[in-house]
């Protein structure tokens, strides 16, 4: 790209409305102040309320001693950047799932953009979900093997595809979200669990993406695979800690074999430093309380179905008011704004042309009155 190439892009990208900036935001427990006004925040992943639990970072910081705290890993955990705290989140992981293993990543991009390319091979056929995240469309351009896209949560279509095609490769492996990021509906994944066992001959593996559902649904919040009662017949469960959790990082859970196979193979893994061990030992202390959330995934699910009086299909915390143009998003966004409520326009390329959307995700710290306000400026603007 030439710097003139890059220039008519973005005055492209300007016309359409579609230019993306880093917004400047300061944060006050769940408020962001931006432009001189205080705003509830509605776009954070902070859907349990992790972020501004004051108690909970103070419990956090007296546990740990500042002599003992390391900041730094120094190197990947292949080299001499392996720590006791991550072997002990990991084992707590594959015991909470009840799988043989789990592996840490750095974070669901890196997790999702080195499991596909590594479990994958020339022989490999990949379906994938149409509207799955960035990452692990990534994941799939690295990838060796053949990938097709299934219409979204159409497993019709992706059984059609199985019938067509899986005869030609060794193995099948079906990817998708169990909620996904734009659209916030719920994959059916007991469904998917029948189509693996349907197609024995084909050995078909599910993976599965719990990005937006790790820590949020399920008794002891485990996601949707939990709530499902799937856990144990899906051969990769990735969650991340960045959204609910309120860390960084991600995890695959999987059985033995393929955990050892990612320690080789997973390039993302081998070829990055790993996290500072003091954000293990934080994502350990969430991870050992999740189950004591329970309250909190509770009010979530008190929350949402409030907004089936704006769209009948809500599923989730995460509420699509899908406005169809882009500039309709932002001038939509912008008002809310003005009003208090701090939502930011999705737009192409994040999801389809002609689907931008507001895109309000809830967490659990939200108060009525705030909610009962919302959802009349919603049916408003
Ligand atoms: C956020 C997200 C990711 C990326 O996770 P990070 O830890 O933020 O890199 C991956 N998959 C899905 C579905 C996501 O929503």
């Amino acid at each position: 790209m030439t710097y003139d190439e890059m220039n008519e892009c973005l005055d492209a990208l300007r016309k359409n409305n579609n230019l993306r900036t880093i917004p400047a935001v300061r944060h006050e427990g769940r408020f962001v102040i931006a432009d001189g006004r205080k705003m509830l925040n509605l776009s954070s992943n902070d859907y349990l309320g992790l972020a501004s639990d004051r108690s909970l970072k103070e419990e956090f910081a007296d546990s740990i001693s500042c002599a003992d705290c390391r900041f730094g890993s120094t190197s990947s955990r292949l080299l001499t950047g392996n720590y006791e705290v991550m072997n002990e989140c990991e084992n707590l992981l594959a015991r909470m799932y009840g799988t043989e293993s789990a592996l840490v990543f750095d974070s669901g991009y890196h997790a999702n953009s080195g499991i596909l390319p590594a479990i994958s091979g020339p022989s490999t056929l990949i379906l994938a979900d149409k509207l799955v995240h960035a990452s692990i469309i990534d994941g799939l351009q690295l990838s060796r093997g053949k990938v097709m896209r299934f219409r979204h949560n159409d497993f019709q279509h992706a059984e059609s595809l199985i019938e067509r095609y899986a005869e030609s490769f060794n193995d099948v492996i079906i990817v998708t979200e169990s909620i996904f990021s734009m659209d916030g509906d719920v994959t059916d994944l007991k469904r998917l669990v029948a189509i693996k066992n349907k197609y024995r001959e084909a050995d078909v593996k599910l993976y599965v993406d719990e990005a937006h559902a790790f820590g949020v649904r399920g008794r002891r919040g485990l996601g949707v695979c939990e709530e499902q009662g799937v856990t144990g017949d899906v051969d990769f469960i990735v969650g991340t800690f960045g959204k609910a959790v309120n860390s960084v990082g991600a995890f695959v859970a999987c059985n033995e074999t393929a955990a050892t196979y990612l320690v080789n193979k997973a390039r993302t893994l081998i070829f990055t430093t790993a996290l500072p061990p003091v954000c293990w030992q934080w994502t350990l202390f969430v991870l050992r309380r999740m189950a004591d959330f329970g309250e909190r995934r509770n009010r979530l699910k008190e929350l949402w179905p409030r907004f089936k009086s704006i769209d009948g299909h809500v599923a989730s915390h995460i509420i699509p008011v899908i406005v169809g143009s882009s500039e309709n998003a932002v001038r939509k966004a912008f008002e809310l704004r003005q009003n208090g409520f701090y939502v930011l326009p999705v737009r192409p390329p994040s999801v389809p042309e002609g689907t931008s959307r507001l895109r309000i995700s809830l967490t659990a710290g939200i108060e009525d009155e705030e909610m009962y306000r919302l959802i009349t400026l919603l049916k408003e603007v």
